[in-house]
């Protein structure tokens, strides 16, 4: 096989990969429940597919983008987490249960900080779908209920992400039967305050700083109109 041959193969054994992934991320978004709200079953955790090829969500978030932010960060925060959870009680419980459990604790810092990052990224990548979406009749009508409009509701998400000082995610939550925007600060999770979380928007810089560089606020714009999946959103509100 020459050379030309061989990088013909990897090309295509690459996109039968991204295409089974693909599949794989379809089929775990259609059984909902556990799924759906990045619930994953215990240790030692997988890293789940993608719910889309990498270069899908181009030209807001270029391949190289969530490459990275993939394969190493969430990859990177899921491999610490299961060497932390290795041969203690942890290594029993789904991920969420452990973001709560040590949440706050001093001596769980850094496997708090490693869970929280990996539950976040797999809801993070859920909120996300090309091209984005319409915002179902059923969530409309409770944001236009809770909010005014979803105008209203999209521009207070903008500000909180565009206002969270340094690194941080930006969420829409379900909290005592209302909506609300909040934010959170490096790891965190509205999980913590015990609120459900319906879509969320990364702004480390990792999640923008290739594309956007110090240009945030443009990112988060782009990302609101273009990429969030509202059926999600719905569907975490029905959960
Ligand atoms: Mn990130």
């Amino acid at each position: 096989m020459d050379r030309n041959e061989k990088q013909s193969k990897s090309e295509l054994n690459r996109r039968e990969f991204i295409a089974a992934s693909v599949t794989a991320g379809a089929a775990m978004a259609m059984s909902g429940g556990a799924a759906a709200g990045g619930e994953a079953a215990a240790a030692p955790f997988v890293l789940e597919p993608l719910p889309f090829a990498e270069n899908a969500l181009e030209p807001v978030i270029s391949a190289r983008t969530l490459s990275f932010h993939y394969d190493k960060h969430h990859r990177g925060y899921l491999n610490n987490l299961n060497r932390l959870i290795e041969n203690t009680p942890y290594a029993k419980m789904p991920l969420g249960q452990i973001v709560r459990e040590t949440a706050g604790k001093a001596d769980a810092t850094g496997l708090f900080n490693n869970a929280a990052q990996t539950w976040n990224h797999t809801f993070y990548w859920k909120s996300l779908k090309p091209g984005g979406c319409e915002v179902p009749a059923a969530l409309r009508a409770k944001i236009e209920a809770d909010f005014g409009s979803v105008e209203a509701c999209t521009k207070a998400l903008a500000e909180a992400a565009v206002t969270q000082f340094a690194s941080g995610w930006a969420w829409l939550v379900s909290e005592n039967g209302r909506l609300k925007i909040v934010k959170t600060s490096n790891a965190e999770t509205p999980l913590m305050q015990g609120a459900k979380p319906l879509l969320t928007i990364d702004v480390w810089e990792h999640a923008y700083y290739l594309d956007y560089q110090n240009r945030r606020a443009d990112h988060v714009a782009a990302v609101i109109a273009k990429l969030l999946n509202w059926d999600f959103a719905a569907k975490n509100l029905q959960a």
